[in-house]
C-alpha cells in the first residue's frame, strides 16, 4: 500500500493528469509530473513537482524514479521503453506490456478476439494494393484508420463503394493501417474498470457517448441499456482488464448493434473523457479511482448517484462559460489551456438529466 502523503508520478501534462493530480491531492498525496509539457500545462499548473524532459531523457527519468513513489500516466502513447526504464526502478501501473496493446488498434482487435470478444472484423493493411484486397474481403462501407496514434478521428478515411483506394490509403498517411468492416450500431457506449495489483476489480455502469466531428461530445450516464446488455457490456470490459493485467484504469470502448451485441471498438488504460461525469455523479471520481487504484487503496463504489449528462466543451465552446455558471445545478471543470484552438478540449460541465 502506498499511503497518502506519498508522491505520484504522472507521466503526461493533459486535462486527465490534472484531474488526476486534483483527486490525488484531495487524498493528501502529491502529484509530481513528468513530461515534455512542463510547468504550463494543465497538470503542471497544479502539480506539486514537475520534471520537464522528454521521454527518452534516461537521466531525468531517473531522477524522476528516485523522486516518486509510484507512477502512472494520462497518454498512453508514452514509449514502452519509457515504461520499463521506469518500472526497473519504481511501480508503475500501467505497465509497458498493456500499453503495446492499447497503443495499437491491430493488436487491440486481435487481443479481443483471442479472449473471446468480438469486434467489428478488420485486416492488416500496408499498402493501397492490400487496402483493395481488404475491402474486397470485407466490403463497403468500411472504415480504415492507422494502426497507431489516432485520436478522435484522426487518422480515419471512410470508404465506399466509389471510394479512389490509392487516394483513400495516401489520405491516412501512416505505414500501417486497419480496414474495419463498417458496424451499423444502435450507440456507441464505454465502460471504465478499475484494477488492483491483487486483481481486485470495480467497474462504473456503463455510458453512451455521441460524438460531434470524431469528437466526443456528450455522455449519458448511466447508459440506457437493457440490463442484459449493460450486464455483457461490463463483463467485456472487466474480461479485458483481467486479461490484460492492468492495474489503474482501462476504458473500453463498445458498439452496441441493434440486435444487442456488444463490440470491443478500443481500449485505454487511463482516465478518459467518457468517464468525467463521475467526478460530480458518483461517489468515486474516475480519478480519484485510478489514485487507489494504484496505490492499493480500496476501490471506491461506482454507482451512478443520478441521471446526468457530461458535455465537453470544444475549442470556442469554452466561451460559454459564464452561462454554465449561472445554470443552476450544472458543474464547469475549466482545464487551463490559454488558448481555444478548433478541436481542442477545453472542459467539460456536467448536470443533471
Ligand atoms: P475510433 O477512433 O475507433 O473511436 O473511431 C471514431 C468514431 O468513428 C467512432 O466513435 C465511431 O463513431 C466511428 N467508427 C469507428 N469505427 C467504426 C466502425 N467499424 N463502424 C462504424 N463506425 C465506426
Amino acid at each position: 500500500m502506498i499511503p497518502p502523503g506519498s508522491t505520484i508520478g504522472m507521466l503526461g501534462g493533459g486535462q486527465l493528469g490534472r484531474m488526476t493530480a486534483l483527486a490525488a491531492a484531495r487524498l493528501g498525496y502529491r502529484t509530481h509530473l513528468f513530461g515534455p509539457e512542463g510547468r504550463d500545462s494543465p497538470c503542471g499548473q497544479v502539480a506539486a513537482a514537475v520534471t520537464e524532459a522528454g521521454w527518452t531523457d534516461r537521466e531525468a527519468l531517473a531522477r524522476f524514479a528516485a523522486a516518486v513513489d509510484v507512477v502512472t500516466l494520462e497518454w498512453e502513447n508514452v514509449p514502452t521503453e519509457t515504461v520499463e526504464f521506469l518500472a526497473a526502478r519504481v511501480p508503475t501501473h500501467p505497465g509497458a506490456g498493456v500499453l503495446a496493446v492499447a497503443q495499437d488498434r491491430l493488436r487491440e482487435k486481435t487481443f479481443a478476439n483471442s479472449i473471446g470478444l468480438a469486434t467489428a472484423p478488420f485486416r492488416a493493411v500496408r499498402s493501397a494494393a492490400e487496402l483493395a484486397d481488404a475491402v474486397a474481403d470485407l466490403g463497403a462501407p468500411a472504415i480504415l484508420k492507422s494502426t497507431r496514434m489516432g485520436y478522435d478521428g484522426k487518422g480515419q478515411v471512410r470508404i465506399h463503394g466509389t471510394t479512389d483506394l490509392s487516394a483513400a490509403w495516401a489520405e491516412m498517411g501512416a505505414a500501417e493501417g486497419i480496414l474495419e468492416g463498417w458496424v451499423d450500431f444502435a450507440l456507441e457506449a464505454s465502460v471504465i474498470v478499475a484494477r488492483r495489483a491483487d486483481g481486485v476489480t470495480a467497474a462504473y455502469p456503463p455510458v453512451e457517448n455521441r460524438h460531434a466531428g470524431g469528437i466526443l461530445d456528450t455522455t449519458l450516464a448511466p447508459a440506457d441499456l437493457a440490463p442484459a446488455v449493460a450486464a455483457e457490456a461490463v463483463r467485456a470490459a472487466t474480461a479485458l482488464t483481467e486479461a490484460l493485467g492492468v492495474v489503474g484504469l482501462l476504458a473500453v470502448e463498445l458498439f452496441v448493434t441493434t440486435d444487442g451485441r456488444v463490440l470491443v471498438n478500443e481500449v485505454a488504460p487511463r482516465p478518459h473523457n467518457s468517464g468525467h461525469w463521475t467526478m460530480d455523479f458518483c461517489a468515486t471520481s474516475q480519478f480519484e479511482q485510478l489514485v487507489r487504484a494504484v496505490c492499493g487503496l480500496p476501490l471506491g463504489a461506482t454507482d451512478a448517484l443520478a441521471p446526468c449528462e457530461m458535455r465537453n466543451l470544444i475549442g470556442d465552446a469554452v466561451n460559454r462559460w459564464p452561462e454554465f455558471l449561472a445554470e443552476p445545478g450544472a458543474r464547469l471543470h475549466l482545464y487551463g489551456k490559454a488558448e481555444a484552438r478548433p478541436g481542442r478540449k477545453m472542459g467539460h460541465v456536467n448536470r443533471p438529466r
